[in-house]
């Protein structure tokens, strides 16, 4: 009987036991700790890209943050968050990822989509960018198919592919059209008179100029004032008045750039007088290729620059008509200025100065010819082209 009292005793104990360790279980399930993931639980990321934490918190049973305590284990699809209290219990919170570029690289063209180039010029390509939403910078990988023949005309698809390490393919085309050359159309003549003005010439110029109705330049040296009118005139008829000299008198000007200089204000200051208005348009006497100056050297050199600096702007010339001494007639006059007019700009050398009827007399003929083919005569002004020499001394 007392055996039986103490086997039941044994048994209800351990019964007892039993159900107070799972008393103690619900107990403890009432107590765990909790965690919250802020942003999504299921993340589209790149194959390869690293996850960026959006954050994350651990309190437990009792409300104290416990955030600290959490542990990371980081898998390629997933991360799981793990926190354990004091207590034992445990809470586990899982982000996942989807990773997957499903976007296509983007090619980006430098320069047009659409190019137009003369013929027999030089193509260039404009370059280009690849990038990827997943690869980023895809630049180096591009293909690049087609050729432009820049000897032929036509049109010349370039094609640019690219393809992403997932396989999403991009392709750009840049169309290029070689064209023929324009025609030329810019075809000026400059025509520039040195030396003057004079009483036996210069009117004779300035009726045939209006009557023609185009416009000239003339480089004024210092004549008898009684010869100033023939300035204004020219000045009012819309010519262009530029400096030449006020002495014409190489050993004297190009002795040293202050004579250069004296001379050149000098010579401005009269044209001022007579037209109310500065000009920064020069000619060299002699050009600025002369080498009547190298008794002093280097002097071409210095004042070439030296007159830039001050802010003039001196001519030279692509065509001389050879009026200063070489021709014996008016008709060899004309022909060197019409045998050597080009699709281009020509800037020609003539000279009014007293009895140079060789000039005079060319002068309408040389008129007549240019209009007739296809030339414009324009004056010179601060932006016209400058037909520099080249320096010998
Ligand atoms: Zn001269």
């Amino acid at each position: 009987m007392k055996d039986c009292i103490i086997k039941w005793m044994v048994i209800g104990i351990g019964i007892l036991s039993i159900i107070f360790i799972i008393c103690m279980d619900f107990h403890a399930i009432g107590k765990s700790p909790n965690i919250i993931l802020k942003g999504e639980t299921l993340i589209s990321l790149c194959p390869n890209e690293t996850y960026q934490e959006q954050g994350y918190q651990a309190l437990d049973f009792n409300q104290q943050d416990i955030t600290k305590q959490v542990k990371i284990k980081k898998y390629h699809d997933k991360w799981i968050y793990r926190v354990q209290n004091k207590k034992g219990n445990q809470a586990t919170a899982i982000r996942k990822f989807v990773r997957e570029d499903t976007d296509a690289p983007i090619i980006t063209l430098e320069g047009n989509a659409e190019e137009t180039i003369y013929i027999d010029t030089l193509y260039i390509e404009p370059g280009y960018h690849a990038l990827d939403h997943c690869d980023v910078d895809l630049t180096s990988e591009v293909k690049q198919t087609g050729e432009v023949n820049t000897s032929v005309v036509g049109i010349y698809p370039i094609q640019y592919q690219v393809t992403d390490h997932a396989g999403n393919q991009t392709e750009a085309i840049r169309t290029v059209t070689v064209i023929p050359k324009p025609e030329i159309t810019d075809k000026t003549i400059y025509l520039t008179f040195d030396d003057g003005p004079s009483y036996t010439i210069t009117p004779g110029i300035l009726q045939i100029l209006k009557e023609e109705n185009i416009q000239a330049t003339f480089f004024v040296i210092n004549h008898s004032d009684d010869l100033n009118y023939l300035i204004k005139q020219a000045y009012e008829d819309g010519h262009t008045i530029g400096i030449h000299s006020y002495s014409h008198n190489y050993r004297y000007i190009y002795t040293s750039e202050d004579n250069f200089y004296n001379d050149l204000l000098q010579m401005s200051n009269k044209i001022e007088n007579i037209t109310g208005q500065k000009t920064k348009i020069i000619r060299f006497p002699g050009g600025s290729s002369n080498t009547v100056s190298t008794f002093n050297p280097g002097i071409m050199t210095r004042l070439t620059s030296f007159v830039h600096e001050k802010g003039y702007f001196y001519f030279d010339w692509n065509i001389s008509s050879g009026d200063a001494g070489e021709v014996k007639s008016a008709e060899e006059v004309y022909q060197n200025v019409v045998q050597n007019l080009g699709n281009h700009a020509n800037l020609v050398l003539m000279h009014d100065f007293e009895n140079n009827y060789y000039t005079l007399n060319a002068l309408r003929r040389i008129i007549a010819y240019g209009k007739a083919n296809g030339y414009t005569f324009l004056k010179l002004t601060e932006g016209s082209p400058t037909m520099h020499h080249k320096i010998y001394n």
